[in-house]
């Protein structure tokens, strides 16, 4: 009989807990398990925009608003880093330190360098085999979902191949041709004919009954009719949540002409029971309904994209908004998964956006208060000489009721004549805790010549765009640059600071949950196109 000691299997087995000891768990001869044999679905949550100080803010109004609404002051980030690990994600494309969301996407869905404003084709131009396509080859179902529209870039970087992310109507096409199982956003515009009237097919008036026939506009530059066409390939429509709820096996569900409604107005209509416009976390429970059944699992892409948008107009009150609706869908999927083995469910940033943090100053020092630490005895009150920012503006963030984007349609609808500061020194006030004085408004209206304007060129670029006091190269978006003007009238007494009104090269973070130790090649400091590969590596 041998002894314990020259068994070679207790050998290998005790080599392999002190290996396990020395914080490598790998038995001799055999690699590091990167993915259980189980794993069956993958779900990415994309936060576009999402920077570590995105995160951040959920984080800080979880913890600190005096009056937060989380429950026990805890988030969905929380609890994906109690099974989950954290790994961090350099964003950039090949030859630029900045990305934009659609090179990002497409290298986050094809593990390729791609370059900015390229969608689903590689840093020379060749068309990238996605994860979506790749999951179909091995029998998958898959899903997109989106709360900006479904042809923007995050979403149509994991199905369309073009040259420009703007080349939309193509985008279209190509979600056609790829053809996911479940395609729930915003966005019909691009899928409707140019000649509206002209069309009286099945798929045009149920889409006219469902919102309107005085609501529909179309992007398109020619007269397909996209909607028809997704129905010859097998999908059923929706246009609306009830159309939804009843809707079989394949569908395209496009529930708005251009965008999903922004995070404060889908917090104010969600208990509306005459609301016909899903949430991100209804799409992400339908989606994840249809696709559960699937023998063969599935791979899913959920994109919280108005983080982004929020940032891009630097206004961290619909930013809070949009974390906490990002909150919401995760906190879904990880209900969703928690008695499940079988699923990897990544959730990532494709960029940060703005440079967003809060920061102290000289403004609103707060006044002395006495400490009752023996370090003071005899000495003067606590004053820290600058300000730290009171907790309390989470809660007045929080409190914002319309988006700094609607207050100025509101106010670019007015008659020319009333589009003065004082009508919009009451429109923000009104909607608002940060208030704005009437010298404020009159700085945000003031303007100069655009650099870009020429005399008999295209009439879709204005004479003058809101003056920006500075960094104005890092503002391109020049009619919405108001908005930034705003964030900037407010930012000391909201101790918030945004450095730019684009993208920001900040590594972001990658959290991942699945079974086993499969997370483990996750949590390093990673390139985003590692991330698409091991993605995709974890779905093979
Ligand atoms: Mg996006
Ligand atoms: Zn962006």
């Amino acid at each position: 009989m041998q002894s314990a000691t020259r068994n070679p299997f207790v050998n290998r087995m005790t080599l392999a807990a002190l290996i396990c000891l020395l914080g490598s768990c790998v038995t001799p001869g055999e690699q590091a398990k990167t993915k259980s044999p189980q794993i069956k679905n993958i779900i990415m949550l994309i936060g576009d925009g999402m920077g570590p100080q995105q995160v951040g803010l959920l984080l800080s109004y979880a913890r600190q608003a005096p009056h937060g609404v989380l429950s026990e002051r805890n988030t969905a980030v929380d609890r994906i880093m109690q099974r989950g690990r954290l790994g961090i994600v350099l964003p950039h494309p090949a030859d630029s330190l900045v990305t934009d969301s659609a090179s990002a996407a497409t290298q986050l869905a094809s593990g390729q360098f791609s370059r900015p404003e390229l969608l689903g084709v590689d840093q020379h131009g060749d068309r990238v085999v996605n994860i979506v396509e790749r999951a179909k080859q091995l029998g998958k179902a898959t899903g997109l979902v989106s709360d900006t529209r479904i042809t923007h870039a995050t979403p149509a970087a994991f199905a369309a191949h073009q040259s420009h992310r703007s080349q939309e109507n193509d985008i279209a096409e190509d979600l056609l041709a790829t053809a996911p199982d479940v395609m729930l956003s915003a966005g019909y515009g691009y899928w409707i004919p140019k000649d509206l009237q002209a069309d009286h097919s099945a798929s045009m008036e149920s889409l006219r009954q469902a919102n309107g026939a005085d609501k529909l506009e179309s992007k398109r530059t020619d007269n397909k009719n996209l909607l028809s066409a997704a129905e010859r390939q097998g999908y059923r429509l929706a246009f609306n949540r009830e159309q939804l709820a009843s809707a079989q096996g394949k569908v395209l569900g496009l529930f708005a002409p251009l965008e999903m409604p922004d995070g404060i107005m889908e917090k104010q209509t969600k208990d509306d029971p005459t609301r016909t416009i899903p949430t991100l976390r209804e799409m992400t429970a339908e989606v994840l309904k249809r696709l559960e059944t699937r023998p063969q699992g599935f791979f899913v892409m959920i994109e919280a994209g108005q983080i982004d948008w929020a940032s891009h107009h630097n206004d961290t009150g619909l930013l809070l908004h949009e974390m906490l609706k990002f909150n919401e869908t995760l906190n879904y999927v990880l209900d969703w998964a928690a008695q499940r083995d079988d699923t990897l469910i990544m959730v990532t940033a494709d960029h940060e956006t703005g440079g967003f943090g809060f920061s102290y100053s000289s403004a609103n020092i707060p006044p002395a208060i006495s400490l009752p630490g023996k370090a003071f005895a005899g000495k003067a009150p606590y004053r820290p000489k600058v300000n730290y920012g009171n907790p309390e503006v989470l809660d007045r963030l929080y409190a914002q009721r319309l988006s700094y984007h609607e207050l100025f349609k509101r106010f670019n609808v007015l008659p020319k004549e009333r589009q003065t500061p004082d009508e919009l020194m009451t429109l923000v006030n009104a909607h608002t805790e940060f208030k704005i004085s009437r010298s404020q408004a009159e700085t945000i209206l003031t303007t100069e010549a655009n650099p870009l304007y020429r005399e008999g060129q295209a009439d879709k670029i204005a004479k003058l765009i809101p003056k920006m006091p500075v960094n104005s190269a890092f503002f391109p978006y020049a009619p919405d640059n108001r908005e930034n003007l705003l964030a900037q009238a407010v930012a000391s007494d909201q101790s918030v600071v945004w450095a730019s009104g684009t993208h920001t090269s900040t590594p972001v973070y990658l959290f991942t949950q699945g079974p086993g130790d499969m997370t483990v090649d996750f949590a390093k400091v990673l390139h985003q196109t590692q991330v698409g590969q091991l993605a995709i590596k974890a779905l093979e």
